[in-house]
């Protein structure tokens, strides 16, 4: 099951770094590089916070991340435009942009109901991460 489905789960144990022990508590972990939501979150918090130093070394962190981008097919978000290309010769979508598995999965349908290859995923951008 994916995590896009799970809801609110105790996925991560947290580590005190000064004690090596568990932290006691509760905690929601976010994972800003891959996450649109994390980002919304955190500059929220950033906005929030007391303590201007922590919410100005947050927005800065948050605003150097690479930045995000979506499938079209799936609406899947990716790293970046090194997880996309352009779309395929038997899906001309002006301007749109797939993810590898979308690629993947036409690429095997063109092969068995036309007998067409449509190649290998080629990135917009540089070399897949
Ligand atoms: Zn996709």
């Amino acid at each position: 099951m994916s995590d896009q489905t799970k809801g609110l789960y105790n996925k991560y144990q947290i580590i005190n770094r000064e004690t090596g022990q568990e932290a006691d508590g509760q905690f929601f972990v976010l994972k800003p590089a891959t996450d649109p939501a994390a980002r919304a979150a955190l500059v929220t918090y950033a906005e929030a916070t007391s303590n201007e130093q922590l919410g100005i070394d947050i927005l800065n962190w948050v605003s150097s991340l690479p930045k995000l981008a979506k499938c079209d097919w799936c609406d899947t978000d990716v790293k970046g435009e090194t997880e996309l290309t352009h779309p395929h010769m038997f899906d001309m979508a002006i301007g749109g942009r797939m993810c590898r598995n979308c690629w993947e999965h036409d690429r095997e349908v063109y092969k068995g109901s036309y007998g067409e290859d449509i190649g290998e995923f080629k990135p917009i951008k540089g070399v897949q991460a």
